[in-house]
């Protein structure tokens, strides 16, 4: 350290020092003993929030509809962070039955849930005249209805527990502005984001949280943004499907893409106890600005 005098150079050593010997100790775990029970988690956004979790020491049930990517997805992660921190679970979230025993596993293989992410969706796009019943009825049964299901199981154990909890809900930046050609889906992840301030009221003397994270598009290793809905999304701003993820960037504030690991590390913070102790029936956009401002 030439030129600086010898106390400071003393200080600025012992202090390089003390940073090695905090990289080399082991890093601390904060959801070791926490169990999280993640809806869609075979899905894009469902296994990078599964991931963040388990690499922090926590216990993961996947729970989705997709046996095929729920076996493939539970079998990665159990190979990379042990056996007996992950499983699978086949889950409806429309079903009340398949919802109900889905908590049930959890509380047999792990004792409990003490986080929900619920995070199953799909996506459709129609203009309101071709937004027939069905479609309408689907987006709110897996939307709206299977965000309440469970909502509630995860409410009725936590409480049972005594422990509190937290639950966070994925929703969309649709549940606060529309898009064009997504009537049945903006109505029915609004209505997500009313359900998580309710539970958040009735759940808040019982030490249970909940909050939403609002993902802007999400492209890059998501399903729902394969096949019909891209294609529609693409037409409906007049780009090609391939430069769909450059479109959602550039018109950006930050002109930054989002991606799943995002949304796992905005979930995180609202599961974690040690993070978000003080935060309830909030809302976290991760939009890289959109809804603060007209950019384009
Ligand atoms: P994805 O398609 O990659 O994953 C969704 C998962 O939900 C799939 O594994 C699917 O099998 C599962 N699922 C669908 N219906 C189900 C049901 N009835 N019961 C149980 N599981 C079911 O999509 P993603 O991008 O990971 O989306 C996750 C959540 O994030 C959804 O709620 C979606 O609306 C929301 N979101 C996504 C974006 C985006 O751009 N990707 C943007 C805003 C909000």
């Amino acid at each position: 350290y030439v030129g600086l005098p010898e106390q400071e150079a003393f200080d600025i050593e012992y202090w390089l020092l003390e940073e090695a010997k905090l990289q080399r100790m082991p890093k601390p775990k904060p959801m070791v003993g926490k169990v999280a029970l993640v809806t869609g988690g075979a899905g894009g956004i469902g296994q990078a929030i599964a991931r963040r979790m388990l690499a922090d020491g926590g216990c993961v049930v996947l729970a989705d509809i997709d046996q095929e990517a729920l076996d493939s997805v539970s079998a990665e992660l159990a190979k990379a962070h042990g056996r007996d921190h992950v499983r699978g679970v086949r889950c409806d979230v429309t079903d009340e039955a398949s919802v109900i025993a889905a908590f049930d596993r959890a509380a047999i293989e792990f004792g409990g849930v003490d986080i929900l992410v619920s995070n199953a969706g799909i996506a459709s796009a129609a203009p309101i005249e071709e937004t027939t019943l069905a479609l309408w009825m689907r987006n709110q049964s897996i939307l709206a209805t299977g965000y309440f299901l469970v909502g509630r199981e995860a409410f009725k154990q936590m409480k049972a527990q005594g422990t509190g909890g937290s639950i966070v809900m994925i929703a969309s930046k649709n549940g606060m502005v529309a898009s064009a050609q997504a009537t049945a889906y903006c109505a029915a992840k609004a209505a997500e984001i009313q359900l998580s301030r309710s539970f958040a009221l009735e759940g808040a003397p019982l030490g249970i949280r909940s909050n939403v994270v609002n993902p802007d598009a999400v492209i890059r290793g998501s399903k729902i943004w394969t096949g019909k809905w891209s294609e529609e999304r693409a037409a409906a701003n007049k780009i090609s499907e391939q430069d769909l993820e450059a479109f959602y960037r550039d018109r950006s504030m930050l002109k930054r893409s989002v991606f799943p690991e995002d949304i796992a590390e905005a979930t995180y913070f609202f599961a974690a106890e040690h993070l978000s102790a003080k935060s309830t029936g909030n809302i976290l956009n991760v939009d890289a600005g959109n809804l603060a401002a007209f950019t384009r």
